[in-house]
């Protein structure tokens, strides 16, 4: 906790005014309450609503700040997640093997992109940075741990420490949890009581985007635990946004219109979605164990 402190007073000598990056998850609360409670900065909090969000979300994001005094600020993008991804690409299979399979595909398209980092800059990461030099601030603070997150903010936190500029938003970005292992952040939250989202009770294992295929290749993904923690959110993206026929395409590695036209020769989307629910669970026909971090 100790070098936390420090890497936030550090960075809070070098700016005037800061936020924090907010998305109710256990080390977005984590980190606000490490701000509030052990130093005397008072960042005002950007909650980036993603438009994928559990419904109970932003009520318990102003809740926790409202408990903390900390002022609240919405970011939202000017465009729909379905417009995103027909435009830019379908957010599946993380960010390092989306690329890969993109490469994998330029000469052979299944009629449909996917993209999980551009996804993610322009539904969250932008909206809330701008939002944030909006507010006159110059220094984010943000709740990523780096290597216990995944391989890629691992590398990253190497290669930039934990806090760095980022030029393209001329913004200070500052990851003071950079290095917490999982059981660091489970005692904190013990020792302090800390809230937890109330989507946990309906069995949500990460709070943010509900539907994100980001680890739709591995036994965990999120299209499967959606189907038991709000199936009307699931037939919204598999059936009415048509995310399972992209489902579909990349697992059996086949053309959008092949797979229009099986799923048509079944009766229909709606129809194989109702009585085969679980066809739409993974993005690989046999599923990797876990979640690769
Ligand atoms: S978490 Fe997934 S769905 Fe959400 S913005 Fe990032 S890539 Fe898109």
């Amino acid at each position: 906790m100790r070098t936390a402190l420090r890497i936030i007073n550090e960075a809070m000598a070098a700016h005037r005014k800061a936020c924090l990056a907010f998305s109710g998850g256990s080390d977005s609360v984590l980190l606000m309450d490490l701000i509030f409670r052990h130093t005397e900065h008072r960042p005002v909090v950007v909650f980036a609503d993603s438009q994928m969000e559990y419904p109970e979300t932003e009520a318990f994001c102003r809740t926790v700040c409202g408990h903390y005094g900390a002022e609240i600020h919405i970011a939202r993008a000017s465009h729909t997640p379905e417009e995103q991804w027909r435009r830019y690409g379908w957010p599946m299979m993380g960010k390092i093997a989306a690329r890969k399979w993109m490469q994998r595909h330029t000469h052979r398209p299944l009629g449909f992109k996917i993209d999980v980092s551009t996804c993610c800059r322009m539904m969250k990461i932008a909206p809330a940075r701008r939002l944030a030099k909006k507010l006159g601030c110059t220094l984010q603070f943000t709740g990523v741990r780096g290597a216990s997150d995944d391989i890629l903010r691992g590398f990253r936190a190497i290669k930039d420490g934990a806090t760095h500029y980022v030029k393209a938003d001329g913004l200070t970005v500052c990851n003071p949890l950079t290095g917490w292992t999982d059981t660091m952040g489970r005692r904190y939250r013990d020792k302090y009581d800390l809230p937890v989202h109330p989507s946990k009770a309906r069995g949500a294992v990460t709070i943010g985007c509900v539907c994100c295929g980001g680890g739709s290749q591995f036994t965990i993904s999120a299209f499967r635990l959606l189907r038991r923690t709000w199936p009307e959110a699931w037939w919204k993206y598999i059936v009415e946004t048509r995310m399972g026929e992209i489902i579909l395409a990349i697992k059996y590695d086949t053309h959008i219109d092949t797979v229009r036209e099986s799923i048509d020769s079944l009766g229909g989307l709606e129809t194989v979605a109702r009585e085969r629910p679980w066809i739409f669970d993974h993005t690989a026909a046999d599923p990797l164990p876990g979640y690769e971090k």
